[in-house]
């Protein structure tokens, strides 16, 4: 019988050849999303959205969303906000979400989770395996290897996924333009603008 595991997705395009990976070496995966990192509130709705395409295409997979709550994170990353995107902000980035995650399988009775975090190319998956051992039931598996970068880009792209242009939060973004695997459906632009709104708003607010 294939052993159950709670997997942490951070978005639709880490989680295609992340899940697919897991069903092959036998694992029962269900999925959670919460990313209180993301920002704004509309992109952290957006990737959920998109992870939901993925979750279907493997079968209607159960997906466990958990609350936003971005003040939350700001808190926890508090005195963190000038450090480098890889640096110690990201640190407690990753504290953050696998704690909530270690947290939700221990609710449902999961004895293993793990986290799509580490198919990135962006991400060091050593960084991500030091905090992920805090946590029991915790599953280091690297979903960069076995080529999964490159086959997350593929299997994203066939599904017509929507790929961000920044990691997650607001320091991560830089004005990039965000990118979309489907056709023209007016749904980057709205995003880019909405986004662009809401920084200025912030900026005003922090004035
Ligand atoms: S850059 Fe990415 S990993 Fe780092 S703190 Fe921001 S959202 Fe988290």
């Amino acid at each position: 019988m294939c052993e159950k595991i709670l997997v942490h997705c951070c978005c639709g395009p880490c989680a295609t050849s992340s899940i697919k990976r897991l069903l092959d070496e036998q694992w029962d995966p269900m999925l959670v999303y919460g990313n209180s990192n993301i920002w704004p509130e509309e992109e952290n709705e957006r990737r959920y959205q998109n992870l939901l395409k993925v979750a279907q295409y493997f079968g209607d997979l159960k997906v466990y969303r958990q609350p936003y709550d971005h003040e939350k994170w700001r808190q926890f990353v508090s005195g963190l906000e000038k450090e480098p995107e890889g640096g110690a902000r990201c640190l407690k980035c990753f504290q953050f979400n696998l704690r909530a995650a270690h947290d939700e399988a221990v609710k449902l009775g999961i004895k293993y989770f793990t986290t799509t975090l580490t198919v990135s190319k962006y991400k060091n998956s050593a960084k991500i395996f030091q905090v992920g051992a805090q946590f029991d039931g915790f599953q280091d598996i690297d979903f960069k290897k076995k080529n999964g970068f490159a086959k997350s880009c593929e299997m994203a792209k066939e599904m017509g996924l929507y790929r961000q242009g920044y990691c997650g939060c607001e320091f991560s973004y830089h004005g990039e333009v965000v990118t979309d695997n489907q056709n023209a459906d007016g749904q980057t632009s709205i995003t880019q603008t909405s986004i662009t709104q809401a920084r200025k708003q912030e900026g005003e607010e922090n004035a």
